[in-house]
């Protein structure tokens, strides 16, 4: 027999009624709660509130509303707050009732600011350092890159400071209070935003300029964990970052890095020279060759063509000619080698060589052997093994980030970036520690591990059995 619905008609009170049996068992935010700790906060965030006056959201759900505005992409923190008594997950995420009074949007961008980014990168460090614990980050090889996030700032907002016209225009006077706002340092450049001037604009590819802020990750290949980030303007050069990066993975995970994997835009001489003074592989490719290819396809011959003589201290050139030391440059840490004026003019391979008049010179660096050194150990076939993961890896990295909105800034500002950035990664790694931990036994097995079980192992019988009994906890968990 057929059924039919009875007119609908609200239910004042519901008796039997559970949330907790209402929130399937497998349901990802039971794994977040099950395996995250929100209530640190109360102790981090302690100092920030008086004694009197009006009781506060509890610090663990504001930051459990965070998470979810991230997790779920929600447009705004008004759309997040209309839809909160609409999902009974995220009530039941967030320890309410069906009748609990949700707070008003405003108390999210309130804590922010009264919290700072502090809160928020003890939160990623604290979900990196659990993935450490377990034993999904093995810390000794880094792939680096960086990616560019839209800000939240119109092109009509772009005001040119070296025009007479910034006078006139409305919106400077913002800007300038903007600009007095800003944190010293972070952005030197013509064009700003009046909305949001520690944005900038930057041309990607072909494609039109765009106020941007850039993300720089260090990421661990095993589970991909993000063990490092950071948000800059987006014009800033990614190789500045390198050592900051590295000393915040080693920060974050206790682990120093032994290879650092990134592309030819980290290539510098002061990152080779850093990497070698840390005793560090940079499996990095030359920026320096990467811009002479450039000139080969040219037709001018890089430094590459010229040989280097220790015993007499110059350079052998392509036609047999020796350039002797021509210059000494401090500031760039380097000499100049030159060729005698009168051999290049008479010289057939001048077209392909040199467009200089007074002939052609190479640059050598006073530390000129370790960078050969550090360069050439780039080329070997591991490093190029691992370039060839980076890509794919750290696109991985960032495509998975714009599921939860990454593409485009949710705040202006730059600390605000950095909070959304923290807590992008952050799920990011809550998703890897979810799946790796509790999934196949491969993944959770670091190097370190490898390395214990091989040297406790005297025969390949007791290998296998170690590494059984090893692994057994990991996969109970
Ligand atoms: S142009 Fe000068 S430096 Fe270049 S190959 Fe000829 S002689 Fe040598």
């Amino acid at each position: 027999m057929m059924g039919y619905q009875e007119l609908p008609q609200s239910k004042l009170f519901y008796t039997g009624f559970n949330l907790d049996q209402k929130v399937r068992k497998n349901h990802p935010l039971r794994n977040i709660q099950k395996a995250i700790d929100f209530e640190f906060i109360y102790q981090k965030v302690a100092d920030t509130y008086g004694s009197n006056g009006n009781v506060s959201t509890p610090p663990p759900v504001i930051l459990k509303l965070m998470l979810l505005l991230v997790l779920y992409n929600v447009r705004s923190e008004r759309e997040l707050m209309e839809t909160v008594p609409e999902r009974l997950d995220w009530l039941w995420f967030l320890g309410y009732e069906l009748d609990t009074e949700i707070p008003d949007h405003s108390v999210l961008s309130k804590a922010r600011k009264r919290w700072g980014t502090e809160v928020f990168k003890e939160f990623f460090e604290r979900v990196v350092w659990q993935s450490v614990e377990a034993g999904l980050v093995d810390g000794s090889k880094i792939f680096l890159d960086s990616s560019l996030i839209e800000a939240d700032a119109s092109e009509n907002s772009i005001v040119d400071t070296h025009s007479l016209k910034k006078q006139l225009s409305k919106n400077y006077q913002e800007l300038e209070e903007r600009l007095e706002e800003r944190s010293p340092g972070e952005v030197n450049q013509r064009y700003l935003s009046t909305t949001d001037p520690e944005a900038a604009l930057v041309r990607q590819g072909s494609g039109t300029a765009q106020l941007s802020y850039k993300t720089h990750r260090a990421v661990d290949p095993g589970c991909e964990i993000i063990t490092a980030t950071e948000v800059t303007p987006g014009d800033l050069n990614e190789a500045h970052r390198m050592i900051e990066l590295m000393n915040a993975h080693q920060s974050n995970t206790l682990r120093p890095a032994e290879i650092v994997v990134a592309d030819s835009k980290y290539g510098t001489i002061e990152n080779f020279l850093s990497c070698y003074d840390r005793g560090v592989k940079a499996h990095i490719p030359d920026l320096k060759k990467a811009r002479a290819s450039r000139h080969i396809k040219e037709g001018i011959y890089s430094d590459d063509k010229f040989t280097y003589d220790s015993r007499s201290d110059t350079y052998l050139c392509p036609s047999g000619v020796r350039l002797k030391k021509k210059s000494l440059h401090k500031s760039r840490q380097s000499l100049d080698y030159g060729a005698p004026k009168k051999e290049c003019s008479k010289c057939l391979l001048r077209p392909e060589c040199t467009e200089n008049q007074s002939g052609r010179t190479v640059k050598r660096h006073f530390r000129q052997t370790e960078l050969d050194l550090m360069r050439a150990k780039a080329q070997l076939a591991e490093a190029r093994r691992d370039l060839q993961t980076r890509q794919h890896l750290m696109e991985r990295s960032f495509a998975r980030s714009k599921r939860y909105g990454y593409d485009r800034s949710q705040w202006r500002g730059l600390w605000r970036v950095q909070i959304q950035e923290y807590m992008t990664a952050t799920i990011q790694n809550i998703q890897a520690l979810i799946r790796y931990a509790q999934g196949p036994l491969r993944m959770a097995m670091t190097g370190t591990m490898m390395d214990m079980i091989k040297t406790r192992a005297s025969s390949v019988i007791d290998f296998f059995l170690i590494v059984k009994s090893e692994l057994s906890p990991i996969k109970n968990n």
